[in-house]
């Protein structure tokens, strides 16, 4: 994507980043930050996320962060997180719903039920209490944003893939439910970053070459668009961080 963001686009803007101690969520945050925001990690690991946190307060913004492991946690637990965040932030500007589990790259038949519940649990069920409880917070938000993270496969099925493409194919389903239930209220788009240099990718396609890859660096012009004012009328639909990119096989 040929986008230019100006360097204020996101200032006064806060945003909540998932799965922001790692990968493209890491980026995201910096990015935004960069760009103007107050940043709110999620994640599961608290040294992780504090090292983000400085990363970003080095950089002269604002960053808090909160430990939640979305294989595990409740709809009490998230609505209990946004009432802490509520009580401290006066809105959201923008929810970027990025971490994700993988699971096993394997036949549907050899798919082991408990790996399954655990992709659901963080991909699907994690995302969808977590977006129950912010909704609020981001409804008193003039420009808010809500973006989730999808993949190719969860536009069209592709073997071995099991619950990481049910678990998209959902992803995609909530954005747009939710797109249809908020329109002129907040906009809610999805992203497929496409392939790009992470731990999640390296365990998928451990043969492939990374240094092939984008980083999540290079990706983030789509992420600071949909979050910016340069996106305003856009919802309901899910884009390519790297159009026209063919998905990887599997070895
Ligand atoms: P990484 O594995 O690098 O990062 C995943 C992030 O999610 C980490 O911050 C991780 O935390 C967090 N996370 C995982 N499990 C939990 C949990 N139980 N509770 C809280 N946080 C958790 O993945 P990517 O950066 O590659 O992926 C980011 C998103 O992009 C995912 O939704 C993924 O499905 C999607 N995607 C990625 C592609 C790629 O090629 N990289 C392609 C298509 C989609 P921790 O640091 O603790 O592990």
């Amino acid at each position: 994507m040929h986008y230019q963001p100006q360097r204020d686009l996101l200032n006064d803007r806060i945003i909540l980043v998932t799965g922001a101690s790692d990968g493209i969520g890491k980026e995201a945050a910096l990015t935004y930050a960069r760009h103007g925001a107050s940043l709110i990690l999620l994640g599961r690991q608290e040294a992780k996320l504090r090292q983000v946190a400085q990363a970003i307060k080095d950089e002269g913004q604002q960053a808090q962060w909160f430990t939640l492991d979305m294989a595990t946690c409740t709809p009490e637990e998230c609505q209990q997180l946004a009432a802490t965040i509520a009580a401290a932030t006066p809105h959201l500007d923008g929810v970027l719903h990025n971490a994700g589990l993988l699971g096993d790259i394997c036949p549907m038949s050899e798919q082991d039920p408990a790996t399954w519940d655990a992709v659901m649990r963080v991909n699907v069920n994690a995302t969808f209490y977590l977006t129950q409880a912010l909704l609020p917070l981001l409804l008193k938000s003039d420009s808010g944003s809500l973006v989730f993270t999808s993949s190719s496969v969860g536009r069209q099925g592709r073997a071995n893939w099991g619950a990481y493409a049910a678990s998209k194919f959902a992803t995609e389903g909530m954005m747009q439910v939710l797109a249809e239930e908020y329109q002129n209220r907040l906009r809610v788009n999805c992203i497929n970053p496409g392939g790009t240099r992470t731990k999640m990718r390296a365990s998928a396609f451990p043969t492939e070459d990374p240094q092939k890859l984008k980083t999540p660096a290079d990706i983030m012009p789509l992420y600071l668009w949909l979050m910016g004012d340069d996106s305003r009328r856009k919802t309901g639909m899910s884009f390519d961080a790297q159009p026209g990119r063919k998905p990887g096989i599997t070895q």
